[in-house]
């Protein structure tokens, strides 16, 4: 059993300069808890005092808040249950555990405990991010940018909680950047500032207690190993692609090692994720997550454990139709705007270096013009096709056995030997039955069928069955599906309550 100093003798100062208080004492302070080092050190300095953090000697205008992703390891929960939840019983801090209330925004965000003397983090509440992932047979990824996984389940969620309990009242956000994370602190910042103007008041003031501390990553860590006795892991989730919130390699293998069932279960996100797009790994184009297992021996029990899972698990053959549209290029967006009328030939292709270089007019003093490109595209001009927008039709077509699933899609193939070609994943090893014919350029149209672990819900867009229609001259699916496509869900309009604050750009959190 560990040994740790009680929260009243916890001195941050011999690991950092004393913060100065920057903040209207009135005001609640809400710090975004994240179980990991960054915001526990925060806690543990605001406990030890919180005066010189512009707290309230009692913390009564402290609210601690927890996000919950549901897909957290439980040795992140386990420390904060043993060694954190005690001080702030024993400090009566208030911690507010939320998260979403189902899949769509229209559900809510539900508070799942918020009180004074916690006794447990919550492991999930009814909607987890793998959840999401697997209903959507796909992995965390970026879009436009952003860790679109980390806006859902814990920024959106932060901000309508905050929005629902401060109304209109303003208060301040306490954020686990640290020293070397200045960057992030200050598009943050912009960000609030920018919302803050829109809305025509302060709604929050962003506080990044570590930066003006300026501890670093090992010193907060030093910092927390000093405090609880035991050093702390990094929190995220297990599936976590992403370099900076995921731990370093070495250590995350380390951890699936240590949690074979949990190791086995992101390898079956990212095989469905790659059976349904081989460019799907959990590391895009670095490699898939199995692929770096299999490079050391000590993996083997967990890679079984996939194994044996995915032999015990009931299958689905999916047939998926994809288009990949035609998109505009930034010359396009530049020059056209939004306007998509009398379209050149750098609307849809990129324009070389080398046309940039020798078509760009220049003044007398040979100084750029700027001026639309030039309308006549020589080939030499023309670089890449722009890639447009994907549209994806995921249809169940078949639930069973992994056998006969697979069963179902070879033989699909042999039987129609010529017209349906059996490709086999470089990556994933997954084979797949393409049934139309390889296309080169854009747009680019396939149409396959391949068996995965069931989950995987039926999806498309409403206009997809046009566009099919439109590019390939088929109608609807080759394989009768299961079921039909669910509703599309109706978005509520905004009843007039607190305003929602989610903004693309920021997490509200420190992954
Ligand atoms: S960025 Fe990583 S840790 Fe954060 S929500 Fe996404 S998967 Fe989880
Ligand atoms: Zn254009
Ligand atoms: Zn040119």
């Amino acid at each position: 059993m560990s040994v740790h100093a009680p929260a009243s003798q916890l001195a941050p100062a011999r690991t950092a300069p004393a913060t100065p208080a920057t903040f209207h004492p009135r005001r609640p302070t809400v710090l975004s808890y994240g179980l990991g080092a960054d915001s526990t050190a925060i806690l543990l300095m605001f406990l030890a005092d919180p005066a010189a953090h512009g707290l309230e000697p009692d913390l009564s205008d402290l609210i601690v808040v927890h996000a919950i992703t549901g897909d957290e390891f439980v040795d992140s929960l386990d420390y904060v249950n043993r060694l954190v939840l005690p001080l702030l019983r024993a400090r009566s801090v208030r911690l507010v555990q939320v998260c979403r209330g189902g899949k769509s925004d229209t559900d809510g965000v539900l508070v799942l405990d918020d009180c004074r003397a916690p006794r447990r983090i919550h492991a999930a509440g009814p909607w987890c991010l793998s959840d999401e992932l697997r209903a959507a047979g796909t992995v965390p990824r970026l879009a436009i940018g952003q860790r679109r996984c980390s806006i859902r389940f814990k920024g959106w969620v932060l901000d309508n909680w905050a929005a629902a309990e401060f109304g209109a009242r303003t208060f301040r956000r306490v954020i686990g950047y640290h020293a070397d994370e200045l960057g992030r602190a200050e598009k943050d910042t912009a960000i609030q500032r920018r919302l803050n103007t829109e809305a025509g008041r302060t709604i929050c003031e962003p506080h990044y207690p570590l930066i003006l501390a300026r501890m670093d990553r090992a010193a907060v860590e030093a910092y927390v190993l000093a405090c609880l006795g035991e050093p702390i892991k990094k929190s995220y989730c297990a599936m976590c692609p992403f370099s900076g919130v995921c731990a370093s390699r070495d250590r995350h293998e380390e951890r699936l090692r240590a949690h074979p069932h949990v190791a086995a279960d992101v390898l079956r996100l990212e095989y469905v994720s790659m059976a349904l797009n081989e460019q799907m790994s959990l590391y895009g184009p670095a490699g898939s997550l199995y692929g770096r297992l299999t490079e050391d021996g000590r993996n083997r029990a967990v890679l079984d454990a996939f194994q044996t899972g995915l032999d015990q698990t009931p299958y689905a053959v999916y047939e998926i139709r994809r288009i990949t549209f035609v998109g505009r290029t930034k010359d396009c967006r530049r020059w056209h705007g939004k306007k998509r009328d009398e379209p050149k030939w750098w609307c849809s292709w990129q324009r070389t270096p080398r046309c940039r270089r020798i078509h760009t007019i220049v003044d007398e003093d040979g100084a750029a013009v700027d001026v639309e490109p030039h309308p006549s595209g020589p080939d030499r001009c023309r670089g890449k096709q722009q890639k447009g927008q994907t549209w994806r039709s995921v249809r169940t077509v078949y639930e069973g056995p992994r056998a006969r699933a697979e069963l179902i899609v070879n033989r699909f193939a042999e039987r129609s030997r010529g017209a349906v070609r059996l490709v086999t994943g470089g990556v994933s090893g997954i084979r797949r039955a393409h049934y139309l014919p390889d296309t080169e350029g854009l747009p680019r149209i396939e149409a396959f069928i391949v068996a995965a672990p069931a989950g995987v819900a039926d999806k498309q867009r409403p206009g997809f069955e046009k566009k099919w229609t439109k590019h390939t001259g088929r109608r609807l699916t080759r394989f009768r599906p299961l079921r039909e496509l669910p509703q599309p869900v109706r978005r509520k309009r905004s009843s007039g309550g607190p305003p929602r604050c989610t903004v693309p750009g920021r997490s509200g959190t420190s992954c």
